[in-house]
Formats: structure tokens, sequence, C-alpha cells
């Protein structure tokens, strides 16, 4: 279970402030990652895998913490022209302190955050339990990775080391619901390649601080100067996710608002068919909704991607992760912060 004496924990933590000072560390843990050495450091490195679903090559898998919480990761088969591979969808926290109405995790509201530790622990579970070729990592799983700052930025230089999971920068994307200063925090850090994406999911103010309770303390003009001065190189733009919700966000003149504010922005506008959470007041999306809104964008000039619709049928699309069993522990954790509604 250890290496040069330490735990997986530990070497993560004795990384963290200077990771290419350490070669010794270093070699004996990309070893280990990559199968040279014993199963035991595997095995600190991958927390055990309690539970999985799949539906054809997508896999949903929740690991458990010594805690007794679960965290819960997707691979997603990705399908190229030539090639395929596999990204995986990380978890950074536990539930979600961040009470987006439309989402699945946001119902346990937050309950751990993830050390850099689990958090790639995810990724040597998919590629030991489940040998899959990982080629990206997206923090889009359960949590607000700006609310674990320390931690998700630890995991990205693991992850990234040519010493440790050797992935390229621009292979990682981190996925923020708009905290700016979680935004400029990161460009501080210099990481030109790694990707950005933005959880907008509506047009103006007073929509997204229905559904978003965050834009009520960080508009939407904040969250755009934010981006705005974020160091994106030329041919870099930001994925801006948009949840479709039929009746809340997908008429025509939301799609012409969204447009406008997006217009001085780089960005690709990633549209994602609403995919429903347990009780939810909203259904799925019509197909015919999402062509035409998607229709009206790209008309009126914005770049526009559709986020192809997987999993749902097990809960394991997008914003439907969060184990429900862990509610009544959510609800005495919400006591304690003193967050009970
Ligand atoms: S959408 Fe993202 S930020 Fe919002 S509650 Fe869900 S996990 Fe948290």
């Amino acid at each position: 279970m250890h290496v040069l004496g330490l735990t997986f924990s530990e070497v993560c933590e004795a990384l963290r402030p200077h990771p290419h000072n350490i070669p010794a560390l270093r070699r004996a843990y990309a070893a280990a990652l990559r199968g040279e050495l014993s199963d035991d450091l595997l095995q600190a490195a991958t927390l055990p895998v309690v539970r999985q679903q799949r539906d054809g090559d997508l896999i949903k898998f929740v690991q458990r913490l010594t805690s007794g919480l679960e965290t819960e990761s997707v691979i997603i088969p990705m399908q190229g022209r030539q090639r395929s591979w596999r990204t995986l969808c990380v978890s950074s926290q536990v539930g979600c302190a961040m009470g987006c109405t439309f989402c699945e995790t946001a119902q346990l509201g937050r309950l751990a955050n993830l050390s850099a530790a689990e958090i790639v622990g995810q990724v040597a579970a998919a590629r030991q339990v489940f040998d899959a070729d990982i080629r990206n990592v997206v923090f889009m799983g359960m949590g607000e990775p700006f609310d674990n700052f320390d931690e998700v930025i630890q995991a990205v230089r693991v992850l990234t080391d040519p010493m440790g999971l050797s992935l390229g920068k621009s292979h990682v994307t981190i996925s923020t619901v708009g905290r700016t200063e979680g935004i400029r925090r990161l460009a501080a850090l210099g990481w030109r390649r790694i990707n950005l994406a933005v959880s907008l999911n509506a047009p103006n103010d007073e929509i997204r601080s229905r559904i978003m309770p965050i834009n009520r303390v960080e508009p939407m003009d904040a969250l755009r100067d934010a981006l705005l001065d974020y160091p994106l190189r030329k041919c870099q733009f930001f994925m801006i996710e948009y949840v479709l919700i039929p009746g809340v966000n997908d008429a025509r003149e939301h799609a012409m608002e969204l447009v406008e504010y997006l217009r001085p922005i780089q960005c690709c506008l990633n549209v994602i068919p609403y995919n429903p959470r347990i009780d939810s007041p909203w259904p799925a999306p019509s197909e015919e909704s999402v062509l035409q809104f998607i229709d009206w964008v790209e008309s009126a000039g914005q770049f526009v991607k559709r986020r192809m619709t997987k999993g749902r049928d097990f809960m394991a699309a997008c914003g439907q992760l969060g184990n429900r069993e862990l509610r009544p522990r959510s609800r005495s954790a919400k006591v304690e912060l003193g967050m009970a509604k």
C-alpha cells in the first residue's frame, strides 16, 4: 500500500508545492500507476468500486470513500471520424452546495470535498478496473470544482505531470458554475492549454437567478467580465454549457438574448438537452425543440454544438449524479452547517 513509505495521498501531498522537485517520488508513483510495481499501490490509488451500471460502452461507477460517502464517475465512449477513445467525467465533491434547481447532485447539498488523491483515484479506477483508454478528463461530475480549488488543481498537476498520468493539459476540462474568483485564480496559474467550461443555462439574470442561486451573488455581467479577462489563446474557446429546459429557457427570444450576451466571448455554445432529476418539475425537451433552438442560435451567428444524451436511463447523464440514499445524511449535514431550508 506504500511507495517509499508513503501512501498515495501522502505522495500527492508531497508533490503539492513543487511537483518537479521530487524525482524519486515521481518515478515510483508513475511506475506504480503504469502497473510496473505490485498491485498494492494501485489498490491505494484505487478506492473500491462498489457499484457499476453499463449502457453499451458507457459506464457509471461508484467508489466508496473511507468516510462511507460515495463518489460517482462516468466513462463516456467518444467516436471521432477515424478513432475512438474514452472521456472520464470525474467528481470533485460528494454532492454540491451550488443548489442549481435542475440538478440531481444539488439535492444532496455538499457532503464532502474530495482530495486530490480521491480525484486522481477515479482516473486510476477507470484505467485499472475497467481497462478504459482514458484520453480526456472533464470535471463535470458531482461538485463545483472551484469550490474545492486547491485539491482540484493538485489533481490536475498529478494527472498532467509527465511522470504522473501524463495527460496533456488540453485534454483536461474544468467546468464551473461561474465562480469568478476561481476563474481568475485559474487564469493566474498561466495554464494556457487547459480548457474551461462554464455552466450558463440562461439568457438573462432573471432566469439564471431563478435556476442557479450563484447568479444572485455573481450576476452574468460579472461572469462575462471574468471570461473577457481570461488569457485565452487565439485558437481556444470557452465551452458555454446551456441545459435546455422546456418552458424555462428554450424560447426564440431566449436564443436571441443568449447570442447577444455571448457575442464578445470567444466561445462554443454547448446545448445540453435537459436530463430530468428525480422529482423534476420539468420534462426532457423534445427532439424538435432542441433542433429548433440550435437552429435559432446558429442562424444568429453563434458557434454551437449539441451534447448527445447518454446514460439518462440510469441517472448517469449530465446533471443526474448523486446517490439519493445519501440524502438523509445530507439533511443532517445542512443542519450542522446552518443551511437547512
Ligand atoms: S449543476 Fe454543477 S454546480 Fe450546479 S448543483 Fe449541479 S453539480 Fe453543482
